[in-house]
């Protein structure tokens, strides 16, 4: 029997109603094969762990997380918390840095039904987590942005070897997995970055050439901002730099339904983290009304992710059933959240997707 150890960061807000869901959906999945099991820890994190133990991300939640293989993490609410007090800080950069997540996957799927820019759109961005110029996380202490004079910022842009060549392979995985076009595009700007882009994009070139199956090919991040908007149908799995990934992976969340149907999964050497693009809705918090299809589709990612990982055939079968589950209640549209245009509470179309899960 495999075992996967997994954590319940709930988060704020939002997060308090669709991790709950997320996991049931991943409970319900994994119940119909007898050779895995999920081993759930629910760990206190955001303004719930400052109340409880007067900190946002408590020491005892990072040491219980090194010792399992992944976890769900809710939504952030940080612009509400409290300013200038040591024990309160924005938990997910700290994660992501702390344990070495250095990819963060953001796949963008149009479904027939959900209104959309365009259809047939099922790409994948995979953008680099810990670099790049986000200061919180781009250097060992200190931070990458200063200001010499009260009228003059600078920002520091880290581009390294090694994470570049982390995403790279991990991007190339992806495309291996997927039934999609075999197909990696690497996204710089080495026509003016030509150190930093420079770096990232020859680092590409050099991993790609270990995975012959795979088509890959260049483009300069505002060629491709364009062809994005214009045909994002063409793509298949995208790399980049933090920065470029961070906004290119919004706007193609934009083109297939908005921020509610953007999922994400940030992966390392040795974890996995299932983190919604969107932030914590405060201004829908309590209503119920919240879309958990990021959060479902970022805890599906993460089963499959390591099923494949541990050459689990149940697992990735599991997650399966799980991406098939919620096809077919978007497919219904009859029992989803009012964003989408439905009725349903989150806790109904989570029911709904167990009960198609179970009927697989
Ligand atoms: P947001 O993504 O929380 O909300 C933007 C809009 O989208 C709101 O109208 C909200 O109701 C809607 N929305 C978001 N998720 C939805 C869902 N699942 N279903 C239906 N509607 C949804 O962005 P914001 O309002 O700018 O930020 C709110 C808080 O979240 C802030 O504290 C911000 O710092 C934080 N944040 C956290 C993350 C994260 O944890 N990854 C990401 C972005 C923002």
């Amino acid at each position: 029997m495999a075992t996967y150890r997994l954590g319940i960061l709930k988060g704020d807000d939002i997060g308090l109603e669709i991790v709950p869901v997320c996991v049931k959906i991943m409970s319900t999945a994994v119940e119909k094969y007898p050779g895995i099991r999920i081993e759930w820890t629910d760990l206190p994190i955001g303004m719930t762990a400052f109340r409880e133990c007067g900190e946002t991300l408590p020491s005892g939640t990072l040491e219980r997380l090194s010792e399992l293989d992944g976890w769900i993490l809710g939504p952030i609410g940080h612009m509400a918390y409290p300013k200038n007090d040591p024990k309160v800080v924005n938990p997910h950069p700290i994660l992501r840095r702390n344990f070495d997540l250095m990819s963060n996957i953001r796949p963008a799927r149009s479904y027939a039904t959900v209104p959309s820019i365009h259809k047939d759109v099922d790409l994948v961005i995979v953008r680099e987590n810990n670099e790049g110029f986000q200061p919180d996380r781009n250097v060992f202490k200190g931070q990458a942005e200063f200001m010499p004079t009260p009228d003059m910022a600078m920002s520091l842009r880290v581009i390294t070897r090694r994470n570049s060549d982390f995403v790279t392979r991990t991007a190339c995985e992806l495309a291996r997995q997927r039934n999609g076009k075999k197909r990696v595009t690497a996204i710089h700007k080495n026509t003016v970055f030509k150190l930093g882009c420079g770096l990232f994009i020859d680092t590409c070139r050099e991993a790609a050439k270990d995975y012959p199956d795979i088509t890959f090919d260049t483009l300069v991040v505002d060629t491709f901002a364009m062809h994005l908007v214009m045909r994002p149908q063409a793509f298949d799995v995208i790399v980049t730099t933090n920065m470029f990934g961070d906004i290119l992976s919004d706007e193609a969340a934009g083109i297939v339904g908005g921020l509610g149907m953007a999922p994400g999964l940030s992966v390392g050497p040795s974890y996995v983290m299932a983190q919604a693009t969107h932030g914590s809705a405060p201004d829908i918090a309590g209503k119920h009304i919240a879309n958990p299809y990021a959060m479902i589709m970022s805890g599906q990612m993460m089963l499959g992710w390591l099923g494949a990982k541990a050459g689990d055939e149940e697992a990735v079968l599991a997650a399966a059933d799980i991406e098939a589950g919620v096809a077919q209640i978007l497919a219904e549209m009859s029992d989803v959240t009012p964003d989408l245009g439905g009725r349903a509470s989150t806790e109904a179309m989570g029911e709904a997707i167990c009960r198609a899960i179970r009927s697989i």
